[in-house]
């Protein structure tokens, strides 16, 4: 009797265990990168590289403007992505200096910059995957994003004085040709606003994505591991 339990406790564990690797390997249809998940690893690595800091860009650029939408609904996913009322967003130490330079000089010009998103846990992009799995609108986990490697950054220009955003021929995250930077069938007004943000974008080390003029990142964002770090956490620092 007592062999017959375990043996049917046996079978039942391998029956559990054999749904479950099934079912994982049916919800991931990708396999995970490199993650650091842990807070220490991810300070480790920051020791060896200072660049690599995490910063919450407003301590940096006090003046900056947010408008996160992945911590609403106002998204084009009209669903909350990050945890409710996160009013913090981070970047690397190396990106945060140089958007710090962009706002310096849009600022002569009664201009500055509105974010719309920055660092992404890698939670949340496997959660994009989940519910969109479209490359065209959202990164595939099995590369990760620029956004986890807190060197992409989602942006526009707006007026210092009232918070208008220059007109830049569509919203944030609208996935048409017209947000593509080589769309040209587009008022001159728009062209030049859009021609501001790119070159002085560039001008401070960043490069732009052609599918969408409000996304930025750096040219070594690859150096920066994908992070899964909560931004509660990552503002304890
Ligand atoms: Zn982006």
């Amino acid at each position: 009797m007592f062999y017959k339990v375990i043996k049917g406790f046996l079978i039942f564990q391998i029956l559990i265990l054999f749904s479950s690797t099934t079912a994982l390997s049916q919800k991931l249809s990708y396999t995970r990168p490199e993650i650091t998940n842990s807070f220490s690893a991810y300070k480790k690595q920051c020791k060896e590289d200072t660049l690599k800091r995490m910063v919450e860009l407003k301590k940096l650029i006090p003046s900056l403007v947010y408008d996160l939408r992945y911590a609403s609904t106002h998204n084009f996913m009209n669903r909350l992505m990050y945890p409710q009322n996160t009013k913090i967003t981070f970047l690397r130490l190396s990106a945060a200096k140089a958007l710090q330079q962009v706002q310096e000089e849009l600022s002569k010009q009664g201009l500055g910059l509105k974010i719309f998103d920055a660092y992404r846990p890698y939670s949340v992009t496997e959660k994009f995957w989940e519910l969109v799995k479209d490359e065209r609108y959202v990164a595939n986990p099995a590369k990760g994003s620029g956004h986890n490697r807190g060197a992409a950054v989602d942006l526009t220009i707006i007026h210092l004085t009232n918070a208008a955003e220059l007109n830049m021929g569509t919203g944030f995250d609208n996935f048409t040709d017209t947000a593509h930077q080589t769309f040209t069938k587009l008022p001159e007004e728009v062209l030049k606003n859009r021609l501001l943000l790119k070159s002085i974008m560039e001008k401070h080390g960043f490069l732009a994505l052609e599918t969408e003029w409000w996304h930025y990142y750096l040219p070594d964002s690859k150096k920066y591991e994908l992070l899964n770090i909560p931004f509660k956490k990552l503002a304890k620092e």
